[in-house]
């Protein structure tokens, strides 16, 4: 039996209180799940944009968006939603890029900064440059904040604070729109660096990438179980298996879409985590304590340095 969901409350914003005016005009959000949404309440809180306009693919999570409170207007036609906006963020899936481009480079105002929030950069801007005109500023951006929660509900205006935003300007392109957009984020909390998309696609490929691929993996090995250990695994979770079952709930067609996208990077990630899978299992069979213990202490350091780094 479909189970009715309650229709959700509008949320009330609390808005740091801003003596200037809005760094931007009119916002179009393309895309109103997990990121959209906390970009939108996030920039309402900090007063960084005067009006918000928003579009999803479906009709049902435009109204829940509105309902909710984080767009001032929906509308269901990206090419509207783009109109008069000085600032267009493209918040969908990876491969959805393209047609979202498409659609709206003929409706973009002249000026206008365009950019996305995709977790792959090179294949996002081969993507999308070739459908936004001249006099427009493609700024790609990825911010490295999120939960495994998707669509418009799950978004929180302090999920950005603290965490850092990758924009991979491309060669050539304006400055002053990428200092533009780089004072938006960190408006809404962000610390910002700059770097060269390849170099994006490879560091994500081993921070990010790589270990959703493990957690995807290990969790489906789980599952394959035979039936008695199945249960087991589910009840001793805690023993370590829960993290992986969290990273492993994060949506499936995004994920979908970067290991598509950075697929070059990942293979060389992988092909790295493998010879060193290897070693370890020689280490163990041999009875090498030494090196699995000297390897520990290593990666313990690690991690003592993320949250050194305010990171963890
Ligand atoms: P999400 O919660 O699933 O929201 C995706 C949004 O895109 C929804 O509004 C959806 O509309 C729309 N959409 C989906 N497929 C589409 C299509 N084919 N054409 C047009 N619109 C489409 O996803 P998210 O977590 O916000 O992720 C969005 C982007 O942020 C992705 O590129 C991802 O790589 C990146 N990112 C995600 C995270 C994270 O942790 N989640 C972190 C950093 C960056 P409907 O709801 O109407 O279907």
């Amino acid at each position: 039996m479909a189970v009715k969901k309650k229709a959700p409350a509008k949320k009330a914003v609390k808005k740091v209180a801003t003596k200037q005016a809005p760094l931007f005009k009119k916002m179009a959000l393309i895309g109103l799940g997990h990121i959209g949404s906390s970009i939108a309440w996030a920039a309402k809180k900090n007063g960084l944009v005067g009006e918000i306009v928003g579009t999803a693919r479906t009709a049902a999570t435009r109204a829940t968006a509105k309902k909710l409170g984080f767009i001032d207007s929906a509308v269901g036609d990206p090419a509207k939603a783009v109109k008069g906006a000085d600032l267009v963020v493209v918040c969908v899936p990876v491969g959805a890029c393209k047609a979202v481009a498409q659609a709206i480079g003929p409706h973009l105002a002249p000026g206008a900064i365009v950019t996305d929030v995709g977790s792959v950069k090179q294949t996002v801007i081969k993507d999308m440059a070739p459908f936004l005109p001249k006099g427009v500023h493609f700024v790609p951006g990825h911010p490295l904040a999120g939960t495994e929660n998707s669509g418009p509900t799950s978004g929180f205006a302090e999920l950005f604070e603290g965490r850092w935003t990758i924009l991979t300007p491309l060669k050539g392109g304006d400055a002053k729109a990428t200092a533009k957009l780089r004072a938006f984020w960190e408006g809404i909390g962000s610390n910002v660096d700059v770097m060269d998309a390849a170099h994006h696609d490879r560091v994500l490929a081993i921070t990010s990438h790589l270990p959703h691929l493990i957690a995807f993996t290990i969790v489906g090995t789980a599952t394959e179980l035979e039936k008695h250990l199945r249960g087991e695994v589910i009840k001793y979770a805690a023993s370590g298996f829960r993290d992986f079952t969290r990273i492993a709930a994060s949506d499936p067609v995004m994920w979908r879409d970067i290991f598509l996208n950075n697929k070059e990077a990942v293979l060389e990630m992988l092909g790295r985590l493998n010879e060193d899978l290897s070693a370890m299992q020689r280490a163990i069979r041999w009875n090498q304590g030494d090196k699995l213990q000297k390897k520990f202490a290593k990666t313990r350091e690690i991690r003592r340095s993320i949250v050194k780094a305010g990171q963890a």
